[in-house]
């Protein structure tokens, strides 16, 4: 029986998904299929990563829907070119359909399988699913990716039809007659047999923030001292759980700033596939050669949350404690380190990798080189925030800080690690002079 795999990646979910509404409308039986790509999960630096037990909780619960609906679900452990000889040895597959996945690695890997699938009289097909607008689907009148977040923007709202956040029928499409059913179901690896202890962090429900919540969004989006400023909806967006065409609509219908955040989702994915050297270079040739300081135990103060300056600390806190922290104190942090600290973005882009719960290469580093002023967009280089004023602004009655720092205010709370006038002139100065001496 000829049968089409369909390869979960970033799009953990059954409803409103567009390769898999795509693979069901294809005639032949579906057979849905995760792959732990040890490509991914050898690199990690700990085997209690939540991450991991967030995917593999997804993964069976994908399964579980699977198993209602009278098919089968499979999972492997393994590199996806090996995984698919397999596959291809044990089935006769028409096709393995997918949604797209914009990242560097990702985009090799998918033309490996494609070639591997091709040599085999079978295809690979990707659909456009995790963002609205892909690619080079948004470009300037030049023909280039905007460099400017207002004019991407003016045009990704010019571009948007009602269509483009219509969901997909793959939640109805899911049934017994669309489905392929192997028995006995083959066996699906546990996180132990992967070699990983399962660690639980706090995630919300994968389900839309309450309307309330969206309506406020632009007056509550930056204290991260109040509960629910934000829809802490970033994990889910990460890995498909929630589709992000649901959240837009309401974010259309309520709040245009939430929307904007969520373009700039889009925009981030956009120029990481455009320039992928980004990941782990400047964009800016200027700035590709700063003198950074790169103190290791000024970025140990910071990856502790020992710098002093609280707003930063109760952030770096918060990271390590529950994997997240909001958009405001992520800014303080990412400033701090490059600017203050004079520490490499890479450092703190690395860090943030390895312990967000969200973590999602687009917009760390379009994010982080934004931050260090290096980017394609970034904010201007001499940019200095001051943490003590973002502190007195966004956290004026220290609600964050108590929250994140029992010991502030007594004398165990580390003094500042660097007088911020002192670090203001010495990152001005640093930075002109690698602009200097490349012009
Ligand atoms: C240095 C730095 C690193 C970051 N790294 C990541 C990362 O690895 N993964 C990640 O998802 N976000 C990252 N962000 C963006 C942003 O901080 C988070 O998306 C946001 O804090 C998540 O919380 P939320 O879901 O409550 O966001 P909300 O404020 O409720 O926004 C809703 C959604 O819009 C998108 N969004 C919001 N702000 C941004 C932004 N600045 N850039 C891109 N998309 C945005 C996110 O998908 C978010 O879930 C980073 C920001 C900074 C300054």
């Amino acid at each position: 029986m000829k049968i089409v795999l369909f390869w979960h990646r970033r799009d953990l979910r059954v409803h409103d998904n567009a390769g898999l509404t795509a693979a069901l409308q294809s005639g032949f039986p579906v057979l849905p299929l995760f792959i732990y790509d040890r490509e991914i999960l050898d690199q990690l630096p700990s085997r209690r990563d939540a991450r991991v037990t967030f995917i593999y909780q997804q993964v069976e619960r994908l399964a579980q829907a699977a198993k209602q609906a009278s098919g089968t679900f499979l999972a492997y452990y393994g590199r996806p070119l090996e995984v698919f000889e397999q596959l291809l040895s044990d089935y006769d597959v028409a096709a393995v359909y997918t949604n797209e996945d914009y990242e560097p690695y990702a985009t090799e890997r998918d033309s490996q399988v494609a070639r591997l699938l091709q040599a085999r009289g079978a295809e690979l097909r990707s659909f456009k699913d995790q963002v609205i607008f892909a690619k080079s689907e948004i470009l300037s009148k030049s023909g280039t990716i905007p460099k400017v977040f207002g004019a991407y923007s003016k045009a990704w709202l010019a571009a948007l039809r009602d269509e483009h956040l219509a969901p997909y029928p793959s939640g109805e499409l899911f049934r017994a007659e669309n489905l392929a059913r192997l028995e006995p179901a083959p066996p699906r690896p546990t996180l132990e047999q992967m070699g990983f202890t399962p660690f639980e962090q706090f995630v919300p429900a994968a389900e839309l923030p309450a309307d309330e919540l969206v309506r406020n969004y632009h007056t509550t989006r930056n204290l991260p001292g109040l509960e629910n400023s934000s829809t802490r909806r970033s994990v889910h967006l990460r890995f498909g759980t929630l589709s992000v065409r649901e959240l837009m609509r309401q974010a259309r219908a309520l709040n245009s700033k939430l929307l904007g955040e969520l373009i700039w989702r889009d925009y981030f994915m956009a120029l990481l596939w455009h320039y992928p050297f980004t990941a782990t270079e400047s964009y800016d040739p200027r700035l590709r050669r700063v003198s950074y300081r790169n103190n290791e135990a000024e970025f140990r103060a910071w990856c502790e949350g020992r710098t002093g300056y609280p707003l930063v600390d109760a952030g770096m806190r918060e990271l390590n404690q529950t994997g997240y922290l909001p958009n405001r104190a992520r800014i303080a942090a990412a400033g701090f380190l490059v600017k203050h600290l004079l520490i490499d973005w890479r450092w703190g882009d690395r860090y943030f990798a390895d312990t967000l719960l969200d973590y999602d290469m687009a917009q760390n580093v379009g994010n982080w080189q934004w931050m260090a002023g290096t980017g394609a967009v970034a904010a201007p280089w001499f940019r200095v925030y001051s943490p003590q004023s973002q502190q007195e602004q966004y956290d004026p009655s220290f609600a964050y800080v108590w929250q994140w720092i029992p010991e502030y205010g007594t004398c165990e709370y580390p003094k500042p690690i660097v007088d911020h006038k002192f670090a203001r002139e010495r990152a001005t100065a640093t930075l002109r002079a690698a602009y200097r001496a490349v012009e």
